[in-house]
């Protein structure tokens, strides 16, 4: 089965960093299993086993960062249960403000729902796009008072030109989860890129729980949109003075529409308000060499560095974050 040969291939190469790195020293937590899998969001531990969906009830799948309705490609496995909870508590809202964004642009060839105001009531209709500047609405009986729709047509009939109140269905989308879908898919790119260098610091918890606690309140988190470009996609080093943190820089695509988003996550134990404070003080230059603000300084490390395998460039990203623990 395809999927599991791909869970196989994410397991080892997790599991191998992590054993590497106890074996070093650098973490010292009991590893349960010959080969264990840590769940980057909840930190039970897993073992080979568990890549297998009928042996076991919480077992290991694959995880999208961006969700994978917008554009994301599985990077990671969390476990069952913090995949579903996830998905269902949080994505499901990012997903759901990209398509409010998405439906209000009226693309060519796009249908969604949406009511129209007629005597204080709603008339449900589908909205379709011909990409022409023409909106066609579709009220089907079904959906609606068959006699109260007949008085709606004859009055269009009669007014013609008369503007309708025209308002989109509205998509579940709470901010607090929409910005919380967001922090998940930066913890999750890190995670991608960094493995378990410095991810299980207890100084994460609170995102980790953030993104798996539903009754944990958002604690605001530094996100910038709009102001890049699909070049600059990617993992970087943010090294200002007071500023030192993780930059991920990500798309969310759907058929219609791509969307950046910047997100800085924290390395230490400076609040990402003061980092954003900091930052928009000095004014954001993000990569261009020698301003003033934010620099997205890739020169400190290789891109192409095997942070899985390599003691040597392991050690040059831990001594760079515990320069900021210490
Ligand atoms: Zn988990």
């Amino acid at each position: 089965m395809a999927n599991i040969n791909s869970r196989r291939v994410l397991f080892e190469k997790f599991s191998n960093q992590l054993h590497l790195l106890k074996k070093e020293g650098i973490i010292n937590i009991e590893l349960k299993y010959e080969k264990t899998y840590i769940c980057p969001i909840c930190l039970d531990q897993f073992s080979i086993d568990d890549i297998i969906s009928s042996d076991t009830k919480n077992f290991l799948t694959e995880e999208d960062a961006p969700p994978d309705k917008l554009g994301g490609s599985r990077i990671a496995l969390t476990c069952k249960r913090c995949n579903s909870t996830a998905g269902h508590e949080i994505d499901a809202h990012l997903i759901n403000r990209i398509r409010m964004i998405d439906n209000g642009r009226f693309y060519p060839g796009t249908t969604h729902e949406g009511t129209v105001e007629f005597e204080g009531k709603n008339i449900q209709t589908e909205i379709t796009s011909d990409g022409d500047g023409k909106l066609q609405l579709l009220h089907r009986f079904k959906n609606n008072n068959p006699t109260f729709l007949d008085k709606f047509i004859n009055n269009i009939n009669q007014n013609v030109g008369k503007f309708l109140n025209l308002k989109q269905k509205r998509l579940k989308n709470d901010s607090e989860k929409v910005n919380k879908a967001l922090l998940k898919t930066s913890y999750i790119l890190t995670f991608a890129k960094f493995g378990y260098i410095f991810l299980l610091d207890e100084y994460y918890n609170n995102i980790r729980k953030e993104i798996s606690d539903t009754n944990t309140a958002y604690s605001g988190h530094v996100f910038l949109a709009e102001q890049f470009n699909p070049t600059q996609l990617g993992t970087y080093y943010i090294l200002n003075k007071n500023a030192e943190s993780i930059f991920n820089v990500f798309s969310l695509e759907t058929k219609y529409s791509q969307t950046i988003i910047g997100n800085i996550l924290p390395l230490r134990k400076v609040k990402p308000e003061e980092i954003y404070n900091h930052l928009t003080v000095k004014g954001y230059k993000i990569g261009v060499p020698d301003s003033i603000g934010v620099t997205l300084n890739v020169s400190t490390y290789d891109k192409d560095a095997d942070l899985f395998n390599d003691m040597e460039e392991i050690n040059r990203v831990l001594n760079w974050y515990k320069s900021f623990h210490s």
